[in-house]
């Protein structure tokens, strides 16, 4: 293990900066402890305070109000800049994910984005011209003192004074407006110092292979390709795969999941997730006369085909996996007279055959293999003439992602697993390292980084569910660079190539 941070100097050395007076006494009332900086409003009182950024800060954070420019802000609404613009120049900003979490978490609406930054006050026609190009809100500083200040971290904090219905040259709506922009730049100090706390140097080590399997590439494909042969609506029962940016994404190109089949219209276009149905979901799909494509992975398909056989020769069949998931339902569907579903070694005493010498078992694709193999065990003592699966059936992506974040465990503080809570690999991730002898977390994206998480952590271990697509991970490492220098390193505990086919239905798209 790494010697874990210091943390108790960092709150002091980071230092606020605000244009006017009012904005400075909001920091300071909300954040009595920071060091806060009033340099006065606009480009040249903005180049001459540079210097305060220059000294030993861990961080600096311009904060202060800001007009909106997207019409969905409101006042009151944080802004955090992802780059701050001007005429003549660009300035990248620290990456502030873990901060807007923090905000977030702590009641305020936060929006992440360009800021333009103008040497006047900006209206009607010109506002318009610059969320056209992209920018949600506008000052009159920040990116004048951001060009110099490079040496640490530095976030932009705006709060919506005036939105684009009620711009700063109609006084009472102004004021009104004013007064919520206070009260949220006061709020979103006081939770300045959660993330003050956590600033500093981290190195992060990479599991490989890790994010998306080759299942999950193939049926995202599917989905993709369909929605580009066949145009929108294409519908897809329950999520294609465990991950809610996914179907987030699939969604806004015109996928409609639903969950189940009375929900899509007749003779449309229906999508089976990578998780595979029962034969009971086919036959009411051709009852309703839907055009099926089956995104099911190959490998959950030939535990299906395997569960037939078993149950052809007679055999009871013990399913070691997770009643209630998609996959082991369709799993049972295939045989349910024969089939029964089993979690734990602990649950093996339950289990009811005809003959104890024709026992076979089957596992869902994405448990830990350890536990399975302890459950494995259990059934034999049990079962000496216990029947399996030709080759394992825990996927080669579900050992790998495993193997892999045994080697994280082993040298890291913490070690986070990107994907969501529905995720059964991904969960089995968190397990795995956990077993290890490492605390680690489910984390759905960068945002959800909760400061406890990092208290005191200098090595971060991370890896991805087979489900979960990459940028997430590279978001994760982003926003971890938000906080300080980051070193990246990886752990390779295998190289993955496998590619499935896509179903003859439909094309590959791009
Ligand atoms: S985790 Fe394994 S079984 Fe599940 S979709 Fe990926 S490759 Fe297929």
């Amino acid at each position: 293990m790494s010697a874990l941070l210091e943390t108790a100097p960092r709150t002091r050395s980071l230092v606020v900066l605000t244009p006017m007076g009012v904005e400075a006494r909001a920091v300071r009332s909300g954040a009595p402890w920071a060091r806060v900086e009033q340099f006065g409003v606009g480009p040249r009182n903005a180049e001459r305070s540079a210097w305060l950024a220059q000294d030993s800060a861990s961080a600096v954070v311009i904060a202060g109000f800001a007009g909106a420019l997207d019409d969905s802000l409101e006042p009151g609404d944080v802004v955090l800049a992802s780059e701050l613009r001007s005429a003549d120049d660009t300035v990248e900003c620290a990456n502030p994910a873990i901060l807007a979490g923090i905000l977030r978490r702590g009641g305020l609406r936060v929006h992440t984005g360009p800021i333009h930054c103008s040497p006047r006050i900006v209206h009607g026609a010109a506002r318009r011209e610059l969320a056209q190009r992209g920018a949600i809100a506008v000052d009159m500083e920040s990116s004048w003192i951001a060009g110099r200040a490079t040496a640490c971290p530095l976030v932009t904090l705006r709060v919506v004074s005036d939105s684009t219905s009620h711009e700063l040259y109609r006084p009472i709506r102004a004021a009104s407006g004013a007064l919520a922009a206070y009260r949220s730049l006061r709020r979103a100090a006081g939770l300045l110092e959660e993330w003050a706390e956590l600033l500093g140097e981290r190195d992060v080590v990479l599991g490989a292979p890790r994010a998306s399997c080759a299942g999950v590439v193939r049926a995202v494909d599917i989905v993709r390709g369909a929605l580009a042969e066949r145009g929108a609506p294409i519908y897809v029962r329950k999520q294609i795969v465990h991950n809610v940016h996914v179907v987030r994404e699939l969604e806004a190109l015109g996928a409609v999941f639903v969950e189940e089949l009375d929900e899509v219209p007749h003779g449309a276009t229906v999508i089976f997730s990578a998780h595979g149905v029962s034969p009971a979901v086919r036959a009411e799909a051709g009852e309703r006369g839907l055009d099926v494509i089956d995104a099911t992975c190959p490998l959950v398909a030939k535990v299906h085909a395997e569960t037939r056989r078993f149950a052809r020769e007679g055999f009871d069949i013990v399913l070691i996996g997770h009643e209630g998931h998609e996959e082991v339902d369709g799993t049972l569907g295939e045989a349910p007279e024969r089939v029964q579903v089993i979690a734990s070694a602990e649950e093996v005493v339950n289990v009811e055959v005809d003959d104890p010498t024709r026992v076979a078992y089957l596992t869902q694709t994405t448990l830990a293999v350890d536990e399975t193999n302890r459950v494995v065990e259990r059934l034999r003592e049990r079962f000496p003439l216990l029947a399996g699966p030709a080759s394992d059936d825990i996927c080669y992506a579900t050992q790998n992602r495993q193997d892999a974040v045994r080697a994280l465990a082993g040298e890291c503080d913490i070690v986070l697993v990107v994907g969501s809570q529905n995720s059964s690999n991904s969960q089995r991730l968190v397990e795995v390292a956990e077993r290890a002898g490492c605390p680690a977390a489910l984390v759905e994206h960068a945002e959800d980084i909760r400061p406890a998480l990092l208290a005191g952590t200098r090595r971060i271990g991370l890896t991805a569910g087979a489900s979960a697509p990459e940028e997430l991970v590279e978001g994760v490492v982003g926003a971890l660079a938000g906080l300080g220098p980051v070193t990246c390193a990886q752990r390779t505990v295998a190289t993955e190539t496998i590619r499935f086919k896509l179903p003859p239905n439909v094309a590959r798209n791009g």
